[in-house]
């Protein structure tokens, strides 16, 4: 796709993230600062999202506005650039899918469909979703899909409810009738609808 650069994310976040991603967005501007997993996690959304090697170094620079350049040479260049597979054995390191998101581990950057409180996530929802159009009214639906632990189909919902300005009806998914198994999968059907 076409290339994404460091100033468009704060935009990208709010048009096109689904909430795993949003909530790691939001946290970093709030903290000037991710912990390794989320950051990671974060990371390597943004590099399949078409975040190059140079733009994810300015990107992640600015973000962790609060060190030093030479703290943040250091400490966090080498990772950023070994999830690029620039260092170390040179993997070309694949994004975290629904699935690895969803497995229960530190709660800084879960799925916040699962590891939220019901309260909490709803809150998190109606703050991220309603300038898309996401109302109150459209929360129990979702909190029962959650409720029977049918996280990704309230991922889901929340993507056709957010983009049935675009065209999306319910249960027509990410496309195709698919239900959302990637936030790489989420992002990328958004901006394509949104283009
Ligand atoms: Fe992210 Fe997947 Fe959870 Fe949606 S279902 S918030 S894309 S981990």
């Amino acid at each position: 796709g076409d290339e994404i650069k460091a100033e468009m994310v704060d935009e990208l976040s709010k048009k096109h993230f689904p909430l795993c991603m949003r909530t790691l967005h939001e946290n970093l501007r709030r903290d000037h600062h991710l912990k390794h997993f989320g950051r990671l996690q974060y990371g390597l959304f943004l590099k399949v999202l078409g975040l190059s090697i140079d733009e994810a170094i300015a990107f992640w620079r600015k973000s962790f506005s609060r060190i030093t350049d030479d703290k943040f040479n250091k400490e966090y260049k080498y990772n950023i650039r070994h999830s690029y597979g620039l260092e170390g054995k040179r993997a070309n390191y694949p994004a975290k899918s629904c699935q690895q998101i969803l497995t229960p581990g530190p709660s800084d950057h879960g799925c916040p469909y699962r590891h939220y409180s019901p309260e909490n996530l709803q809150t998190a929802l109606l703050a991220a979703y309603s300038s898309r159009g996401l109302t109150s009214s459209d929360l129990p639906e979702i909190m029962a899909m959650v409720k029977t632990d049918h996280y990704n189909s309230a991922c889901t919902r929340v993507f056709e409810i957010t983009h049935s300005a675009f065209g999306v009806k319910k249960g027509e998914g990410v496309g195709g009738n698919d239900s959302v198994t990637h936030p790489n999968q989420y992002a990328a059907r958004s901006m394509e609808l949104l283009k």
